[in-house]
């Protein structure tokens, strides 16, 4: 068997990179090893698509997918839940380190909105005609007006969808274990099945936390990548949800987003841990307070909300500078990863995808792709 191009990893990025290479007619595989959208990709709730306080080296990237989501849904003829609410990044303090507090806040919103995010800086007064029940400590805020959530489970199935409706070949539980190169290319993968395919093209490895342990094994590329298991809580609050936009906040770990069932998505940074006899995350009772507890200063009426879920099972890629890598593999033509996505991969997803497919099919790396080299990780002399 064999294929031009050849994607490994059924989540938001592999699904996003198949539907834009077979829209543009091209002959694709996805090779997924569990079901799609079984990793960080998949799971209750929304994630949110924001550019705020996002780092400046992904903001062409944002402005991209700005300009991408509100079609999205259309174009693939599938829903992706896609919601523009508008986001807040909260401000309590006058100073937070040596980014954050209400000092900081003119220079945030002047450099997001030069690089196409537009961002307000907006006082107590603006916060509250916006989001009426916040606490007495919220002093200002950054919006966001055109951040917004989108439902990650259904986006990447919708992905995967489109792409077959174009002729991709998407299969699940089918793990890619090996790469065969020769003279610099990938040449063929092997699968946990014994089968051997045979890549034309292009090989893209978007397995996300699988990534770093196959660039090791079949390329010899080391990446400053690991793994982390990020914590969401679903509570369901006496009344409606007390907020209606996208929240984050300044110096807490606390994001928020209110869901189409009347309950709220409380995440934000907090942890879970891994527990290898059932082999996958689970969390840990005292974040899991830890998060409800700083949700609960933040909106007093989520004091008494009922937490009905609480899942770390969802593992997630982080790079040592807190941005992700979105490169071709160091010493191989015809090989691209794209990993290390630091808790945000999400709303970027089909900017990366539309970004990677045309630079794997034409040779010319976009410059949006510019600041993800592996390279920037390299020794020099
Ligand atoms: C709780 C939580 C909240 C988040 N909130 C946000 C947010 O608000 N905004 C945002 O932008 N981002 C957010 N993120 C991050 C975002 O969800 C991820 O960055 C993104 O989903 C990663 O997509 P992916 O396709 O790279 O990886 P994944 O969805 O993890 O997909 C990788 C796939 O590869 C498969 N795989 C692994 N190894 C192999 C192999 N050898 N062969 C074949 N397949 C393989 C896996 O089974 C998996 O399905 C959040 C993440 C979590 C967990």
């Amino acid at each position: 068997m064999k294929h031009q191009f050849v994607i490994i990893g059924g989540g938001v990025h592999g699904c996003a990179a198949a539907w834009m290479l077979a829209d543009a007619g091209e002959d694709v595989l996805l090779l997924e090893a569990a079901g799609l959208a079984s990793g960080a990709s998949g799971g209750f709730g929304r994630r949110g698509v924001r550019g705020n306080r996002r780092d400046l080296r992904e903001l062409p990237l944002m402005r991209a997918a700005y300009r991408l989501w509100p079609t999205l849904a259309d174009r693939l003829g599938h829903d992706t839940g896609y919601r523009r609410t508008g986001g807040l990044n909260l401000i309590e303090q006058e100073t937070t380190g040596t980014r954050g507090g209400l000092v900081a806040a003119h220079a945030h919103a002047a450099a997001q909105t030069a690089q196409g995010v537009p961002t307000e800086v907006l006082d107590r007064d603006r916060v509250l005609d916006l989001e009426p029940h916040l606490g007495p400590a919220v002093r200002g805020a950054l919006y966001c007006p055109l951040d917004g959530t989108a439902d990650h489970t259904a986006t990447t199935t919708a992905f995967a969808a489109a792409a077959r409706e174009r002729g991709a070949a998407v299969r699940e539980h089918t793990p890619v274990t090996g790469v065969e190169r020769s003279g610099g290319r990938v040449t063929a993968v092997t699968t946990a099945g014994g089968e051997r395919i045979e890549v034309g093209r292009a090989l893209l490895v978007l397995n996300n936390t699988g990534a770093p342990d196959l660039l090791r094994d079949a390329f010899g590329v080391d990446l400053p990548v690991w793994r982390v298991l990020p914590q969401a809580l679903r509570v369901r609050p006496k009344a409606d949800p007390p907020m209606t936009h996208l929240i984050g906040h300044d110096h807490r770990s606390l994001s928020l987003k209110p869901l189409p069932d009347g309950s709220v998505m409380v995440s934000g940074g907090w942890r879970g841990r891994w527990n290898p006899d059932l082999g996958r995350g689970e969390p840990v009772e005292a974040n899991v307070r830890g998060n409800l507890a700083t949700a609960a200063e933040v909106y007093a009426a989520l004091a008494d909300a009922e937490l009905d879920l609480a899942d770390a099972s969802r593992p997630e890629s982080c790079s040592a500078d807190e941005i992700p890598v979105i490169d071709r593999v160091p010493g191989t033509a015809n090989a691209f990863v794209g990993t290390g996505w630091t808790g945000h991969g999400f709303a970027i997803a089909p900017a990366v995808a539309e970004a990677l497919a045309f630079w794997a099919r034409t040779g010319a790396r976009p410059d949006s792709l510019a600041p993800f080299t592996a390279a920037r990780f390299a020794r020099r002399p």
